[in-house]
């Protein structure tokens, strides 16, 4: 099979051994993969990829010396079942699932494995019980969003939202994005985003925010102080300090941007009581000052991706239309187009989501 290989720091496209499915697996056809930040870092940090990778005590590991193939945003089409597998699903079905396979008793990682070829390959060797059928017709560029799609579920779900909160997203790339259509579907307005982009705050309001701000001329969190103030509050009054009185609306803020700097950033701006939800995957020390958390009692929390329900409802979401995933995909390229992709995906003007097909 054809494959565009990360391999001694750049992508290749080559020709690889066509995966054989074990008891447990199906060997399916990739359609579309999606091509993530992740990636982007993997390629470009590889040394802080793997090192941090091992760092955090998991069986996770990466070998930068040996072949890899990324791609963990997929949708793909059943071949066939491995041995003693009862076939549950027909050929030709249209499948995603999340980014791991069942090798006998162990869990293998999709997308930075060695051994296991991801989505910029032309097959898979999934496992069967991850499977879930692609419904509705929906085509498999748009179902290999579930993914990235996920990340943004899993996020919204974690900040145990309630109506009266007021999110404000920081950060409108692929995350910040998938988050604004989380918070669409779960109905905690107004959704307040951020981005200095003017393509990805007109993205941001396609995926459901309802106020978009560039950070160099209007703070979000002056937005965010405008919508959460009811009338009659006034700060000054010693019945407030009392909790007596109209109350502010809470903040919850989502860092969607994952660079050194941002989230001291919020933390100094974030109004008292904020819940700061860090979605944005950083790869590199920071630092931010204590100070700012201690004073405003802010809670700050860090997720990952989704678990499997959370995946299932994504799929369900974009498959019934509670996510128009239209606007996400800016580019398609072939398996040779992977490369030049990874570049031009580092201008925000440019591109949301790419997806490699493996076979054009
Ligand atoms: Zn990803």
């Amino acid at each position: 099979m054809r494959a565009a290989v990360f391999r001694n720091g750049s992508i290749t496209v080559d020709t690889l051994p066509d995966p054989v499915p074990e008891q447990g697996q199906v060997l399916v056809k990739t359609c579309a993969c999606g091509i993530c930040g992740t990636d982007l870092h993997a390629a470009k940090f590889t040394a802080e990829f793997v090192g941090l990778a091992g760092r955090t005590g998991g069986r996770w590991t990466m070998d930068p010396t040996r072949d890899v193939v990324f791609g963990h945003e997929f949708c793909a089409e059943v071949i066939e079942y491995g041995p003693n597998t009862p076939a549950r699903l027909k050929p030709g079905t249209l499948v995603v699932s999340m980014p791991l396979t069942l090798s006998g008793q162990t869990v293998q990682g999709i997308g930075y494995s060695n051994d296991v070829a991801g989505g910029f390959a032309q097959y898979m060797p999934l496992a069967d019980r991850m499977l879930l059928p692609v419904p509705n017709g929906l085509s498999a560029q748009h179902a290999a969003l579930t993914e990235p799609i996920a990340v943004g579920w899993h996020a919204v779900q974690s900040a145990r939202l309630t109506p009266e909160d007021v999110p404000v997203v920081v950060g409108c790339g692929p995350v910040g994005l998938a988050v604004i259509a989380a918070l669409k579907i779960r109905g905690v307005h107004p959704i307040i985003a951020a981005d200095y982009s003017p393509g990805r705050r007109a993205l941001a309001l396609k995926m459901g925010a309802d106020i978009v701000v560039n950070p160099a001329e209007v703070s979000p969190y002056e937005t965010w102080k405008t919508v959460a103030t009811p009338e009659g509050f006034d700060g000054s009054r010693y019945a407030q300090l009392f909790g007596l009185g109209p109350k502010l609306r809470p903040g919850v803020i989502f860092e969607c941007v994952g660079v050194p700097g941002v989230i001291e950033q919020i933390m100094e701006a974030a109004p008292a009581a904020a819940r700061i939800v860090v979605v944005g995957v950083c790869m590199q020390t920071d630092r931010f000052e204590p100070f700012f958390g201690i004073v405003k009692q802010l809670n700050v929390q860090f997720v990952l991706a989704y678990t499997p329900q959370e995946f299932a409802e994504s799929l369900e979401h974009i498959a019934e239309g509670r996510v128009n995933v239209t606007p996400l995909v800016t580019g398609t390229v072939s398996l040779d187009g992977v490369g030049s992709a990874f570049e031009e995906l580092g201008n925000p003007e440019k591109h949301a989501k790419v997806i490699v097909d493996p076979w054009a």
